[in-house]
Parts: structure tokens; sequence; C-alpha cells
């Protein structure tokens, strides 16, 4: 049992939307979606944020980049383009502290931050 939101959903706990998976990593849908296609991107293995992770596993931390990529490939993102953001801390407004990677795309996006 653990209070943190994304392993619960990797322990099938918490129903998700999964698009991907590897063995170490799981995609799926964003239950409050940015964009036409929004995925979350995250490693199976509990790591706080993606400055924790590459710290203790950057293999990993690649690992989780590349299935961003393939899922990206996967919705159909790759031709046009798409964004991965990363939040990480308070300023940027974290809310699920198990790292995760957002794809958004499906059209155009705009300007990377508001002015
Ligand atoms: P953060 O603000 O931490 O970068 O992003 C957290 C994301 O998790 C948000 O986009 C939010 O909509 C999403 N989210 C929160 N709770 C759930 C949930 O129970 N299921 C899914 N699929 N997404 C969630
Ligand atoms: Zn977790």
């Amino acid at each position: 049992m653990t209070d943190c939101l994304f392993c619960r959903i990797v322990a099938g706990e918490i129903p998700a939307t999964v698009v991907h998976e590897t063995d170490d990593t799981l995609a799926f849908r964003d239950i409050d979606p940015k964009a036409p296609t929004h995925v979350l991107v995250i490693p199976r293995a509990h790591h706080t944020d993606v400055a924790a992770l590459a710290a203790a596993d950057p293999a990993l931390a690649g690992r989780v980049l590349a299935a961003c990529a393939a899922v990206a490939e996967q919705e159909g993102l790759a031709g046009d383009g798409y964004r991965v953001i990363f939040n990480t801390g308070r300023f940027s407004g974290q809310e699920v502290f198990h790292v995760h990677g957002h794809v958004l795309g499906g059209r155009p996006l705009g300007r990377m931050l508001a002015a």
C-alpha cells in the first residue's frame, strides 16, 4: 500500500487508460487532457521528479524518454511535432510527485510559456 497516486496506477489499484508499456515504464492518458493527445509516461519505479530519476538511474531516465518518443509515434504526433514536459518542483506547478513526462500534441501548441 502506498499513498503515491501513480504507484497505485502501476499496481493496478487505480484504473487508467494505458496506451504503452514496457518492463519498466507505463504510459496512460491524462485524466484532464490539455491537448487532443495528452499522455503521461512514467517509470514503474517511484522517483520523485526527473532530477531524482536522472541521479538515481540515468539508464531508466533514457528509457522513459524512449517511451515518450514511442508514444508520440504511436499516437500519430511525430510528423507534426509535439511537446514533452517534466514539471519539476514547486515553481513548475508539479502536483504528482512520481516523475512523469507529459506528451502533448494534436494541434499547434503555441508559445512554450505564457507571456
Ligand atoms: P503535474 O502537474 O504533476 O505535472 O501533472 C499531474 C497530471 O496528472 C495532471 O495533468 C493531472 O490531470 C493528472 N492526473 C491527476 N490525477 C490523475 C489520475 O487519477 N489519473 C490520470 N490518468 N491522470 C491524473
Ligand atoms: Zn510513485
